[in-house]
């Protein structure tokens, strides 16, 4: 905390990481005799930057980018970029952090890294958001490339912007790097399946997690929220596999859709218009929009997927969720549940799939893009599909025999910390100091 000032979100995912590995390092002295902890807890490097750019009406607006290259242990350091006004030091350390372990646990070789900046997307023309990651990536580009640094989207950041900021990057090098980020279009070097990845992943984890505790998906009510990438694609395989979603969210208010909610339109205003959640509501006038997020948690369901942000989901809104009957929660965002309500799904028995192993499935798909690009083959969509189910198997089986072998069984938060933090740890005491 005297180190890092004023980052609450980076304390509160390392506390979190660092608290489910004491049965390990108790266990396994070496790692704090070698100064593991120590560090992994400081960015390998940090780079901020200016990023200037001009407005619509000719004005000179100045953002500021980040770059987090937090560990390189087992490969080039890969994370996604965030474009939100939210976004600073602490919110990239606490993603870049945990996406070490999460990409340790997708079992290829990538290191740990995100950026972002501090820009809002929302309300700009195309053409601001295309000045916008020009100049983002004039600076990005000094930093990155496909053996050193493959950032991707997170949020605020989807194909759109991911073709922008490979145009200039092309620019500024002579050699045509396909594998300087993933999430691409498909015309240009993108996976099938990269888009669905995230949000199929965290059904697939959730469904074999309710397996080995003999619940079943299929005939089950969920709520997940937000409506962007993660939550539209878990919406979509939650449905295929038989589940009923009644209630999705954005940053202004809810729906409760007792039918299910119906994704097509969702998309339509999602993806095509870039609209808001409410206009639902014209063309479902049996459904209804409650303004503010918060509120979501109170819609009664089997399963709850917080895929919009991190800390929306806290210790009161998780009491009401066990009040309802809640049996499972699988994290789609990073950090979307406070460490109080974690506590509260764990001592109530609630299964709880914590977000970097529940959501992986989109950073191991862009390993699989940077495969095929390396090769310069593209696999089929079932292909992929089929990959990233295993993926998500071999996840599950990973953290739930780590977290029996040292003593919290079923408890997958302890589990995914353990399993993806043991590879790096072993990769680091191996490399030296
Ligand atoms: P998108 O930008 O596509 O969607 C984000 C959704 O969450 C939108 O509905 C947005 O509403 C809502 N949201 C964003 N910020 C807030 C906020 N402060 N309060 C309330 N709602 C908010 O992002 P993604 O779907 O890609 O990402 C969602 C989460 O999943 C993030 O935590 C991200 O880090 C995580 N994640 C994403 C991966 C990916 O492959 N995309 C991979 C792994 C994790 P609005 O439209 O109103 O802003």
């Amino acid at each position: 905390v005297e180190r890092n000032p004023n980052e609450p979100e980076f304390h509160q995912a390392a506390s979190l990481i660092f608290k489910s590995l004491t049965p390990l390092l108790e266990k396994h002295p070496v790692y704090m005799e070698k100064g593991i902890l120590e560090q992994l807890s400081e960015p390998e490097r940090m780079i901020t930057f200016r990023v200037p750019w001009v407005d619509d009406q000719g004005k000179v607006r100045v953002n500021r980018g980040f770059r987090v290259q937090f560990n390189s242990a087992i490969g080039p350091y890969k994370g996604g970029l965030r474009f939100h006004p939210s976004v600073n030091q602490s919110i990239i350390k606490f993603l870049g952090l945990e996406q070490i372990i999460k990409n340790s646990l997708t079992g290829q070789p990538i290191g740990g890294g995100k950026g972002g900046a501090d820009f809002d997307p929302k309300g700009k023309s195309d053409n601001e958001i295309m000045r916008f990651c020009q100049s983002f990536m004039t600076e990005l580009s000094k930093h990155i490339g496909p053996n050193t640094d493959i950032p991707a989207g997170d949020i605020g950041v989807g194909a759109r912007e991911i073709g922008y900021l490979f145009g200039q990057y092309k620019k500024m090098r002579s050699e045509y790097e396909a594998g300087v980020l993933t999430g691409k279009g498909l015309e240009y070097g993108g996976s099938l399946a990269r888009k669905e990845a995230t949000g199929y992943g965290v059904i697939y984890f959730m469904k074999e997690a309710l397996k080995d505790r003999g619940l079943a998906l299929y005939g089950s009510t969920l709520v997940i929220s937000g409506s962007g990438n993660v939550s539209i694609y878990a919406m979509e395989k939650a449905k295929e596999l038989g589940a009923r979603v009644v209630a999705c969210s954005d940053s202004s208010g809810y729906i409760v859709d007792e039918n299910g909610i119906d994704l097509d339109t969702i998309k339509e205003i999602k993806e095509v218009n870039r609209g808001r959640i409410s206009d639902y509501i014209e063309t479902h006038p049996h459904a209804s929009f409650y303004e503010g997020c918060e509120g979501i948690w109170s819609v009664p369901c089997d399963a709850a997927l917080p895929c919009a942000t991190q800390n929306e989901l806290d210790e009161q809104a998780a009491h009401l969720l066990i009040k309802n009957g809640v049996k499972a929660v699988a994290e789609g965002a990073n950090m979307p549940c406070t460490s109080e309500a974690i506590d509260a799904f764990i001592e109530n028995n609630v299964l709880f799939a914590p977000a970097k192993a529940a959501n992986a499935g989109g950073v191991a798909v862009s390993a699989l893009e940077m495969a095929q690009n390396s090769m310069r083959l593209n696999w089929s969509f079932q292909e992929v599909d089929e990959k990233l189910q295993k993926i998500m198997k071999d996840i599950y089986k990973n953290c739930a025999e780590a977290a029996e072998e040292f003593g919290a069984p079923g408890n997958l938060e302890i589990g995914s910390n353990i399993a993806g933090f043991k590879k790096v740890a072993n990769a680091m005491v191996a490399q030296g100091v």
